[in-house]
């Protein structure tokens, strides 16, 4: 298949504003691949070429793409590098300068998806001595055989900025029409993916070997398990209701989610958004290596910062330094960390992930030798109001953000990739105002004025609405930014800056400058209020009405542990509402 045909279908799903119609250019565009080649293209349109949990990264800087681009099209680097300041993406700007390019070479062959694939694969591949050059002179080989419009898309893809914001859940869509004919097969690709979180396999077996094969999908060491999540509760009484009278309840740590997977003396450390984070975490690979028992086990856990002096747990941002590239050792040495485990989801070769909870916790516990650096979250059994208000306490002392409650019912099995009701949190009771940040999703933006020409004034944020898949707007946020956060605002979003609004972005606003949705801050408001310009839980308290933040600030936590898909949900929003009213 030519690389040409995946190239339109990306111009076509960047101009459409339509979020049924991206879905069916998709389909189109998978019903249209060999079937043998379909993961390579899944992979492609998520702007990789792996899953994300594959530690392999093109590793293209945007330094090396314009020295090929500058290469290729016969002008100076400079030129390359004034275009990009002025256009700010490098995909557009290799188009204009290869329309320009000399004619095509002698021995000119159309680009095909493998061949793109391919190259790109070896691209990644290349380390080590003379690695730069070799990635060098491979990039520039597909940008001479590539068409203006290819060489667009094939930039934007070796620099990660392709970005057409498709979730995942919207290509299991596509998939499932496309190779079963109908939507109604979703939830088998939805299983098949979350335990696996591998879209391309999915795909590959779905076109290739049918549903069935996909139902035999197992947990795997190895292979990340999507994460389940929690929601929000807002009262000791309402949790003893969701829980019928009884559950567990455990402190919530301010840290990183981590998923552990353990074979022999190899340990992966998967996070939250299911990027293999092993790396930057050698010491929480060597205790939990030293002290799991198991030979071969999935657990979880919160990793927090520590004082080792004082034991403390110290603040989530503490932990957050540990996220680099270079200089592994000496953070590891600075910021001290241990791991909390609260759940076990593959031991030896059971799978966990059906058992109820109280299960899983016992065995967690049997295969945890617990030590200084590795413990089981604090947890107990409760069953009433004041047991709950104790523990709250005890959580808030002990330097916790609230606690966590877990069903204990025969059903409380792990929910792969769902944030139901059997994990709810409870953070600070809602009272009139609003105590509780909330995470959203950048969306848009409106140029500053005054002190603030030449940045944005505002941004326009929304939350997410899984039902429907898109965002809803919830406030424009412009306060809680330090000058320099201000001043390099644009810099930061500039590479996810659209020309219009994007297809999965709901509102009726209209933007200065449209993102595509990606980047997730946490904000806090004085309270929640109905709204007559945002869409978030549009027609819920008044009919063409929905509800925003009154007075929004920025707390200064960017949430890069986030994809937008885990932002604050419309439906939480709600329920905010509802407890604020009381
Ligand atoms: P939130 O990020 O507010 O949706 O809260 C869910 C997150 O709390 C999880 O993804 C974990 O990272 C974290 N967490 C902290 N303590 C626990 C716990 N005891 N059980 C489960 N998750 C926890």
């Amino acid at each position: 298949m030519l690389f040409s045909k995946i190239a339109d279908f990306y111009e076509k799903i960047e101009a459409t504003t339509k979020r049924l119609e991206m879905i069916e250019l998709l389909v189109d565009l998978f019903s249209e691949t060999p079937r043998e080649i379909i993961d390579k293209v899944v992979y492609l349109t998520t702007g990789r070429l792996y899953p994300l949990f594959v530690p392999i990264e093109l590793g293209v800087s945007e330094k090396l793409a314009m020295r090929s681009i500058a290469m290729v099209a016969g002008v100076s680097l400079k030129d390359v590098e004034n275009a990009l300041k002025e256009v700010g993406d490098l995909g557009l700007v290799a188009e204009a300068f290869m329309k320009k390019k000399r004619q095509a070479s002698l021995f000119y062959q159309p680009l095909t998806i493998e061949t793109v694939y391919e190259t790109l694969d070896r691209i990644a591949r290349e380390s080590g001595e003379g690695s730069v050059e070799a990635k060098l002179k491979h990039l520039s080989k597909l940008l001479l055989d590539g068409t203006p419009k290819e060489d667009k898309y094939i930039v934007r893809i070796v620099v990660g900025a392709l970005r057409l914001g498709i979730a995942d859940y919207t290509i299991l869509d596509a998939l499932a029409v496309a190779f079963t004919g109908s939507r109604e097969n979703r939830p088998v690709l939805e299983r098949a993916y979350n335990i696996t979180s591998d879209l391309g396999l999915v795909a590959k077996v779905v076109a290739t070997e049918g549903l069935e094969a996909l139902r035999n999908f197992k947990v795997t060491v190895g292979k990340p398990v999507r994460m389940m999540l929690a929601q929000r509760a807002s009262s000791p009484e309402e949790i003893l209701e969701r829980m019928g009278g009884r559950c567990s309840a455990e402190y919530k740590l301010d840290g990183e989610r981590m998923q552990i997977h353990k074979d022999e003396n190899r340990v992966d450390i998967f996070s939250r958004r299911l990027e293999n984070i092993t790396y930057q975490y050698p010491d929480i690979v060597k205790i939990t290596v030293e002290n799991l028992t198991a030979r071969r086990a999935i657990v979880e856990g919160e990793c927090v910062a520590i004082n080792t002096n004082t034991g403390e747990m110290l603040p989530f941002q503490q932990l957050m330094r540990r996220r680099r590239v270079y200089g592994i050792e000496e953070a590891m040495e600075k910021y001290p960390a241990m791991i909390y485990l609260f759940d076990a989801l593959l031991i030896e070769d059971e799978d966990l992930t059906g058992k109820p909870y109280p299960e899983r916790r016992r065995r967690l516990a049997e295969v945890t030798r617990e030590e200084e650096r590795i413990k089981l979250v604090k947890a107990e059994i409760v069953d009433n109001v004041e047991a709950i208000e104790r523990f709250f306490d005890a959580a808030i002392e002990n330097g916790c953000e609230g606690i966590m409650v877990k069903s204990i019912q025969q059903d409380s099995i792990y929910e792969a990739g769902s944030r139901g009701y059997k994990w709810l949190k409870f953070k600070r009771e809602y009272k009139t105002e609003m105590t509780d940040t909330i995470d959203v999703v950048i969306v848009g933006a409106y140029m500053g004025k005054g002190k603030r020409a030449g940045s944005y004034g505002a941004l326009l944020v929304a939350v997410y609405d899984d039902e429907s898949d898109t965002f809803k707007t919830i406030c424009k946020v412009g306060t809680g930014f330090s000058d320099e956060e201000l001043e390099s605002l644009p810099d930061t979003l500039k590479s996810y800056q659209i020309p219009h609004k994007h297809p999965r972005v709901d509102s009726k606003l209209k933007a200065d400058i449209w993102f595509t949705p990606a980047k997730v801050i946490e904000i806090i408001g004085a309270e929640l209020t109905v709204s007559q310009v945002h869409t978030c839980a549009l027609g819920y308290v008044k009919k063409d009405s929905g509800i925003a933040v009154r007075f929004p600030r920025f707390t200064g936590r960017w949430r890069d542990d986030k994809g937008p898909e885990e932002a604050t949900t419309v439906r939480e929003i709600i329920e905010m509402y509802e407890q604020q009213k009381k």
